[in-house]
């Protein structure tokens, strides 16, 4: 299968990784970051695989996103896929949380995934696949929380579930599927070096519920390895 893909946050980390597969197996990329001239890595990806489309965009600026929506009016977007993430300044332990930094957080990996299904979601309707992916994380899990703590990060994560179980339902009649993935414990800038897994392995996995993930299964919350992880 093949189609148009839009992912955010391409510029490093599970974002570059998810650019660097889909267009190898002959997708378009619509590939957004927050600053292209920062962009090396994409831009010399893009030069390989020419059906990579480099957008700028720091999916908490709206008029920016809202400018994006209009110049890609009618075009079918089969997966948005919503990876861009900030986890916020470490160490925000209870007593030591940084109201302003947990507000940047709850804007990036909350609203703003919202924002982009609302001002794509007719591209993603008048496609194919019709499918929105949201990059969340197993620590936004309730039921998985057993250590505490994380209050910025997690509570932020757990929304945007909710974020997706609501599309899931309200997008539902125009037979688009929304669903959360955990992409595991990634060595990326925010996984760290001691994390469990490559961006590659957790690319090669999440490819496999992208494409074969089916209406029946909307409003879900699945782990990397395809497993589901409960709200
Ligand atoms: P990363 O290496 O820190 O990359 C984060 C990406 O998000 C960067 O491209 C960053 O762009 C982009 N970003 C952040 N705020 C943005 C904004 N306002 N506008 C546009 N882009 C923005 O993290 P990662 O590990 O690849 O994480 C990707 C996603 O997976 C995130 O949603 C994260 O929460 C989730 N996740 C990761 C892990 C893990 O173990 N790594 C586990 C669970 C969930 P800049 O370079 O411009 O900052």
């Amino acid at each position: 299968m093949s189609g148009t893909i839009m992912i955010t946050g391409c510029n490093r980390g599970i974002g570059l990784e998810l650019t660097t597969q889909f267009a190898r197996d002959g997708w378009n990329v619509f590939a957004c970051c927050r600053n292209l001239e920062r962009a090396a890595e994409l831009k010399s990806l893009q030069i390989k695989y020419p059906h990579i489309q480099p957008i700028e965009l720091d999916v908490t600026d709206y008029e920016q996103m809202i400018s994006l929506g209009k110049a890609l009016e009618g075009v079918p977007i089969d997966i948005l896929f919503n990876n861009a993430g900030y986890y916020g300044p470490k160490g925000m332990a209870f007593g030591k949380v940084d109201r302003n930094e947990w507000r940047r957080v709850l804007e990036s990996n909350t609203i703003a995934p919202y924002m982009m299904a609302e001002t794509f979601c007719d591209n993603v309707a008048a496609s194919d696949h019709k499918l929105i992916a949201m990059m969340s994380s197993k620590v936004g899990s309730i039921a998985d929380n057993r250590s505490g703590g994380g209050y910025v990060y997690r509570s932020s994560k757990t929304a945007l579930n909710q974020v997706v179980k609501s599309l899931s339902i309200d997008l539902q009649d125009r037979g688009i599927t929304v669903i959360a993935l955990h992409p595991g414990w990634v060595k990326t800038s925010m996984g760290g070096p001691g994390a469990l897994i490559s961006a590659t392995q957790s690319v090669t996995a999440l490819k496999e519920i992208l494409i074969h993930v089916g209406q029946d299964k909307s409003g879900r919350f699945y782990n990397y390895d395809g497993s589901e992880i409960p709200w």
